[in-house]
């Protein structure tokens, strides 16, 4: 095995030679002729002349070796069921699936939009798409008539594939109103939408456009429809960023990079084996989703999980109990779902067979001291943090134990993943900055396979948004912040615009975060920092406490914790205490929401929030107060 250094170094310093040796984990119908054409920075462009298809890679190269093992388990805990798909079935289920498609016209290059929940169906349209060389671009089902208009609108898909309800917690939850709603907002109209019933409440049918699925499926039961090949520099779909910061962006991705790229990641940073399970509890509604449910598992020839319902549904022990029942090796989760579970008992998840589980990965957002304390004593695995954006598609920091097997340290995602020129710099001046100097995380084009290619259909804001931070310079913003320690290993302060700059320092917001996250008695918290007359900006702090009817005198202990550990320049001016705070879908707090109600501003667009009532409770905490 080469360790890390030798390979990261190779990946930046030979990368034709680096990525063309990955590019054999792969099967291609006709090979490249060159590894990496840059000759149009930002614009990369790898395995140009190369032929492939994704759906190929994740399905049907398996049948040979693999047509009885198990590809897809969908687990439903609403429902009650558990379906296992063999690589055979899954290849049939998609077949049918891409014949229903070709029926309604989809073809090469054409979008279609998936807005479905956790459902083996969904999984089969996402591969049937590709097959066809079209271009998925799935909406998250939480997502409501709005954010799914804007979607459609900018994706313009030939067909929609929906449902007619999902169901959370035992609850029906409609999605066909909000579809026929969101095309209703929309002046794109979809030629055709395929309604997957599940026969949990009635729906309207709209006349010359709505197709039911089931119906379909009976006229396809043997139908065998061949892979379009595409070009490696195709794209193979879309995917709007969560919108934590603002307008979601469509990020595209291409076809051979992006195989490439996510089966290099299984054994160098999962460290996970063909034949293994793997069980992602992501939603395919977000890029872990796409990589780490959908594409990496299949194309690794590995069983993916893919679960319907909440950590808690029927008790805190339910993805355990998955672990233990299809013998779990690797784990992919977030920190806000662990969040959900330390309010929970540890004696639910310790009461599992977790022996087949080698590690736990998560990742998202920051992972705090507390949660990765809590939930490496109740399972007794390594928890592996790793960080990436929907715009890279892949790790950008990990520890690659599958490389060289690398000490964790608390608070790091680790050290640079192969193929990222990654630099801390002095966002000014693009200077590059040294050990323990606090900067903005840039990449040095090109980026690596599989990164988004462009933004759909706006090269100009692509090159505007990411790539013009320090003009003559081709460095790719990630608009994070953060530290590099005497062993390289990187540490995220935040976003560049949670940077707090009071009286001539400069704060990442996760600092004075985590200060207060070590108080007892706080569950959860958001920092965000105003304008100040005096100092230019002062932080303030909203906390949800632990235990409600314990929260007399919190204010100051808070003010004191920090004091002690970051000393009072960090101190926030003011403390609320609040029961929730406002956080996307994807369960990542909206910052800019809590810093433009403080300073008397509109939030913006909220669209992409998870409950906007949330802002309204705390608006009327801060003027109550
Ligand atoms: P938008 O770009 O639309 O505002 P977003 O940045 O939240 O939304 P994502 O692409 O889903 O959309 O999230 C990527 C961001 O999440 C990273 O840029 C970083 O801020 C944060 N993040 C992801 N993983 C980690 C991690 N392991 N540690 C710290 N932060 C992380
Ligand atoms: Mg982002």
């Amino acid at each position: 095995m080469p360790k890390y250094t030798d390979f990261f170094q190779q990946s930046i310093d030979q990368p034709e030679l680096f990525w063309g040796e990955q590019a054999k984990l792969i099967d291609w119908n006709q090979p490249f002729e060159k590894v990496l054409d840059y000759s149009q920075p930002p614009f990369a462009r790898w395995f140009v002349g190369g032929k492939t298809n994704i759906c190929f890679n994740a399905v049907d190269r398996h049948l040979k070796d693999r047509s009885n093992q198990a590809a897809l388990i969908a687990v439903s805990v609403e429902t009650q069921t558990e379906v296992t798909y063999s690589y055979q079935e899954l290849y049939e289920e998609v077949n049918r699936m891409a014949a229903i498609m070709q029926a309604q016209g989809v073809k090469k290059g054409d979008r279609v939009l998936i807005y479905m929940p956790m459902v083996a169906t969904a999984c089969f349209a996402m591969l049937a798409a590709l097959r066809l060389g079209a271009i998925h671009s799935v909406v998250f089902g939480g997502f409501a008539s709005h954010s799914l208009a804007a979607r459609i609108e900018d994706a313009k898909p030939t067909l929609i594939v929906s449902t007619e309800a999902g169901l959370r917690g035992g609850k029906v939850v409609p999605y066909k109103p909000l579809l026929d709603e969101a095309i209703n907002l929309s002046s794109h109209k979809p030629s055709s939408v395929l309604i997957v019933s599940r026969h949990l409440c009635d729906y309207e049918k709209v006349a010359g456009r709505d197709v039911d699925y089931h119906e379909l499926r009976a006229a396809h039961m043997d139908a065998r429809v061949d892979c379009t090949w595409l070009e490696a520099t195709d794209p193979s779909y879309i995917l709007y960023t969560s919108g934590t910061t603002g307008k979601p962006k469509g990020v595209q991705r291409d076809t051979g990079g992006y195989a490439v790229a996510l089966a290099a990641t299984m054994p160098n940073i999962f460290c996970a084996k063909p034949g293994e399970t793997m069980f992602c509890t992501s939603d395919i509604g977000w890029v872990v989703g796409h990589g780490y449910i959908i594409y990496a598992p299949l194309i690794h020839g590995m069983a993916t999980i893919m679960f319907e319902g909440t950590p808690l549904n029927p008790d805190a022990g339910i993805w355990w109990s998955l672990v233990e029942k299809y013998r779990v090796s690797t784990m992919f989760s977030a920190p806000t779902a662990i969040r959900v579970l330390k309010k929970q008992d540890p004696k639910f998840l310790e009461q599992y067979d977790l022996s087949s589980l080698r590690n736990l990965f998560l990742a998202g957002e920051p992972l705090d001291e507390p949660t990765a304390d809590w939930i490496s004593s109740a399972i007794q695995k390594p928890i592996i943090d790793n960080y990436w954006q929907t715009e890279t598609g892949w790790p950008i920091l990990a520890l690659q134990h599958g490389v060289e097997v690398m000490p964790t340290k608390l608070g790091s995602p680790g050290l640079p993943v192969f193929g990222y020129n990654m630099k801390l710099i002095d966002e000014n001046t693009g200077e590059e900055l040294g050990r323990n100097q606090k900067g903005l995380l840039a990449i040095e084009g090109p980026l690596p396979p599989g990164c988004l290619q462009t933004l759909w259909g706006d090269d100009d804001r692509f090159v505007k948004t990411y790539w013009q931070t320090i003009p003559g310079k081709m460095l790719y913003s990630t608009f994070d912040w953060g530290i590099k320690d005497d062993d390289g290993y990187y540490f995220i302060l935040g976003r560049t615009d949670d940077v707090i700059n009071t009286a001539g320092h400069r704060l990442g917001t996760r600092e004075i975060e985590e200060s207060i996250a070590s108080h007892s008695n706080v569950a959860e918290v958001a920092v965000v920092g105003i304008a100040d007359n005096l100092k230019g900006q002062v932080a303030i702090a909203f906390a949800i406490p632990k235990d409600a009817s314990k929260t007399e005198g919190l204010e100051d202990q808070i003010m004191k914790t920090v004091d002690r550990q970051l000393g009072p320049v960090a101190r926030p001016a003011k403390v609320y205490v609040v029961p929730a705070l406002p956080k996307t879908r994807s369960g990542k707090i909206v910052r800019r929401a809590l810093q433009a109600i403080l300073e008397g501003r509109d939030p913006g667009d909220v669209s992409t929030l998870e409950d906007k009532n949330i802002l309204t409770q705390i608006q009327g905490i801060i003027q109550g107060s």
